[in-house]
């Protein structure tokens, strides 16, 4: 999309120029544990999708006109996005030598309940960032154009005593800088040529229907964000380097999102590739876009192939690609993969299962959010269930045998983990796509699926909203979840 002179690589299918890059929690996932075919044997399965992944197709297209147990729901139109929702304008400036991220935000925001304070998230001053030497200084906070003094009971958190009622529509403007470690695996560092900037604008953790989502951060290789999807026009100047960020382009550094949770950048010196494939509305082409820093020796065109085979295929089995395009960030000093809308960011060698996991948080995450702090299963254990159906590891995945201390623990929240950290990938993410597997066929799981994806699009879901969905072709469904330690 947005051809960059210099580095340009010209290969067969496509062409060259800069973007970002991505690291899921799922880091561990990139990381084979005991079990698992990992990333290298998935590869071979995933070029031909499994029975599992297309036989629901067939029956979700042509859905029954009542609902019976053991069938698949109607298909019904996706939900829309709040027309209230936040409305962010964003620019940052990324200095590499420097490891710094300077900006300002501005948000427009009209909470659905009254408010005693407005509350913002700082993700950059997570444990794992500042045990690493970075941080997020906050340097000025107004509402309507008058300064505030924010409260800072967590490095996270910054907590604003301005009462809003209900429906009214308040401004947050701030400005800050990030320092940036290095080579962290995590979403805010300089790794290579390269930066990476995830979750790093000051955020509204607002939960539409209930209020300020607080919880605390973690020391998982994972993330505890909760947002509401949003409008964003993010200006971004990195010097010399191509940049990708999450939206479409919209002038020289510039993008646009639209009902968006959150926004990220990568910045480096890339090879681009660019493909597309019939994922979006109808079969309509999704363009997809690989970036490779030059910290990272790989062809991103292997990435782009896999990209080609897994955007469709998970659009078969839960609806439509959700955004206007996908882009994957191959950067350097990164383990696995990180999901953001739109611009997934991965590390080296994470050919593998990691890429179809990243895809699968577009809509388990991306489009159908969730509290990861309270409820990380419900997005993680989801996107495994898909990565899974994919990368035809199911089987291995029933097979995995829990650890004491975390069977019948799927559905407990991150602060459980901090705990029990080398747990944490085999607790939530495969357990959570055990309890999926435990509902019923792998078809009818992929319907009752793409129901709940359709009723909940761009909204925060829970427990409850899952089971809502799950519960008319799996009348267990409560029960079957609730032995993992799901529950409402
Ligand atoms: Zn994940």
């Amino acid at each position: 999309m947005r051809p960059r002179a210099a580095q340009v690589v010209v290969l067969a299918l496509l062409v060259v120029a800069g973007c970002r890059g991505g690291g899921d929690a799922a880091g561990p996932a990139a990381a084979p544990t005991a079990g698992d075919p990992g990333a290298t044997g998935a590869a071979t399965t995933a070029a031909a999708p499994s029975a599992s992944t297309t036989v629901p197709t067939t029956t979700a297209t042509t859905p029954p006109t009542t609902i019976a147990p053991g069938t698949c729901p109607p298909e019904r139109p996706r939900a829309q996005p709040d027309p209230r929702r936040p409305s962010y304008e964003v620019s940052v400036t990324i200095d590499a030598a420097a490891r710094t991220a300077s900006g300002t935000s501005s948000v427009r925001f009209t909470p659905d309940l009254g408010v005693d304070r407005l509350v913002l998230r700082l993700w950059p001053n997570s444990p794992a960032a500042r045990s690493a030497g970075g941080s997020m200084q906050l340097e000025r906070v107004e509402v309507d154009g008058r300064p505030v003094t924010a409260a800072r009971p967590d490095p996270t958190i910054a907590l604003l005593p301005v009462p809003v009622t209900a429906g009214t529509t308040v401004t947050i403007s701030t400005s800050w800088t990030i320092t940036l470690a290095d080579r962290l695996s995590e979403r805010w560092a300089v790794a290579g040529s390269g930066v990476r900037l995830g979750s790093f604008v000051p955020l509204l953790p607002w939960e539409p229907g209930r209020g300020w989502a607080t919880d605390p951060a973690t020391v998982v290789h994972g993330e505890a964000t909760t947002s509401p999807v949003a409008d964003w026009t993010v200006t971004v100047a990195a010097g010399d380097l191509d940049v990708v960020a999450t939206g479409t382009p919209a002038g020289p550094g510039r993008w646009r999102a639209t009902a968006v949770r959150d926004v990220a950048v990568s910045a480096g010196r890339f090879r681009r590739v660019e493909g597309s494939a019939p994922a979006g509305p109808g079969g309509a082409a999704v363009p997809i876009v690989v970036v490779a820093d030059a910290g990272v020796a790989e062809d991103p065109a292997a990435y782009l192939a896999r990209l080609v085979a897994v955007l469709p295929s998970m659009a078969r089995r839960f609806g439509p690609y959700p955004h206007p395009s996908y882009t994957l960030a191959l950067t350097a000093s990164l383990r696995g993969g990180i999901e953001n809308p739109m611009l997934v960011f991965q590390g080296p060698g994470t050919l593998g299962r990691s890429t179809s996991h990243e895809v699968a948080h577009m809509w388990f995450y991306s489009l159908v959010g969730n509290d990861q702090g309270r409820d990380p299963w419900l997005d993680e254990g989801l996107a495994t269930w898909a990565e899974a159906g994919f990368e035809g590891t199911l089987p291995s995945i029933r097979a995995r045998r829990m650890p004491a201390g975390v069977g019948g623990q799927a559905g407990r929240p991150t602060s459980y983990f901090d705990a029990r950290v080398s747990q944490y990938y085999v607790g939530v993410y495969v357990q959570g796509a055990q309890a999926v597997a435990a509902l019923g066929p792998p078809p009818l799981v992929d319907c009752a699926l793409r129901a709940f994806v359709d009723r909940h699009a761009h909204t925060i879901a829970t427990n409850a909203d899952l089971l809502a969905a799950l519960t008319p072709t799996f009348p267990d469904a409560a029960a079957v979840l609730g032995r993992y330690g799901i529950k409402p």
